[in-house]
């Protein structure tokens, strides 16, 4: 298994593109100050998850835990 610090930034990357989405579904029901509201929160979440990407990969890359785990292989 990939280590505790890959699965937080996993959690934080599935957290910010949850968000991400639903501000998204939510600008579609406003209008005017509220919509404007909904798709800057929008994209707040979406700069959050490219930050959370990058350093999931950044980690992948330092860290090596994904090629080391045992996960993808048959038991
Ligand atoms: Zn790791």
């Amino acid at each position: 298994m990939p280590c505790e610090v890959w699965r937080t930034l996993l959690e934080e990357c599935y957290e910010a593109e949850t968000a991400y989405t639903l501000y998204l579904a939510k600008s579609c029901g406003l209008v005017g100050a509220g919509f404007d509201q909904a798709i800057q929160r929008a994209e707040e979440a979406r700069r959050t998850s490219q930050v959370c990407e990058k350093a999931l990969l950044r980690h992948e890359h330092m860290h090596d835990c994904i090629s080391k785990s045992e996960w993808a292989k048959p038991s």
